[in-house]
């Protein structure tokens, strides 16, 4: 059994990287469940993530280092910094980019009661729409967690929902996601305002605000997402 102690001193080395905890759970066990580091079914998973853009200056003194350019920059430094935690804690660590796709959103979902936005991105009551996953870890002991609390989905109270009214081009809609649509527009004569501020649609959610990203790191998500 992992105790609540050594989850907290997890936490404390996540923090050094402006990296947060965001919640764990016991799997049921059965198919699907994933390995830990020895091979062997995992019997617990503790979720890492971001409140806000806290990581971004960390990521950017990392960045700074390098001797070259890196591709999908961000993803090497949550690997680097969440595989040395896992390494010290006897865990394995696994990204929301391995492939094959584990199932970040459920675990997400399960560890912290979230549910879905409009837009796909999990509501927390808290920090809205600003907040993200970088990876897990994935133990092969139960891990001894406090109840899960319910949370509120204030999605439900939305009734405006001005997530699904800013987009020039109508690219959510209660009907889902037209990727084809957002990404012609980006990428287009009139997707300035995207490029350098960030999606309009996630900025126009009223929750969360202490939260949002600044320009500059929605600017650099963007241009990841239209390269
Ligand atoms: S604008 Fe309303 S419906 Fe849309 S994500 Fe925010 S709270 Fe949810
Ligand atoms: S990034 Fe721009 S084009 Fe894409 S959904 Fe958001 S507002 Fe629309």
């Amino acid at each position: 059994m992992l105790e609540r102690g050594m989850v907290e001193t997890i936490a404390a080395a996540l923090s050094a990287h402006g990296l947060i905890l965001r919640g764990g759970f016991n799997f049921a066990g059965g198919e699907g469940t994933p390995s830990g580091l020895s091979g062997a079914a995992a019997r617990s998973v503790l979720l890492v993530g971001q409140a806000g853009a806290a990581p971004w200056p960390h990521f950017l003194r990392w960045l700074e280092k390098q001797s070259q350019p890196i591709d999908d920059s961000l993803d090497r430094w949550s690997r680097g910094v969440i595989g040395a935690v896992a390494e010290k804690f006897g865990a394995r660590a696994v990204s929301p980019s391995d492939r094959p796709y584990l199932p970040f959103q459920q675990w997400a979902m399960q560890a912290e009661g979230l549910k879905p936005s409009p837009l796909g991105i999990l509501m927390h009551p808290q920090y809205g729409l600003w907040h993200a996953y970088r990876g897990a870890l994935l133990f092969e002991n139960e891990i001894a967690l406090h109840e899960r609390r319910d949370v509120i989905h204030l999605c439900d109270t939305c009734l405006e929902k001005p997530c699904l009214k800013s987009c020039p081009v109508a690219a959510y809609s209660a009907d889902g996601f037209v990727h084809e649509t957002c990404l012609a527009h980006v990428r287009g004569q009139n997707g300035g305002p995207c490029r350098t501020g960030g999606c309009l649609d996630r900025n126009a959610c009223p929750y969360g605000i202490d939260y949002r990203y600044p320009a500059e790191v929605q600017a650099f998500h963007m241009a990841a997402f239209a390269r």
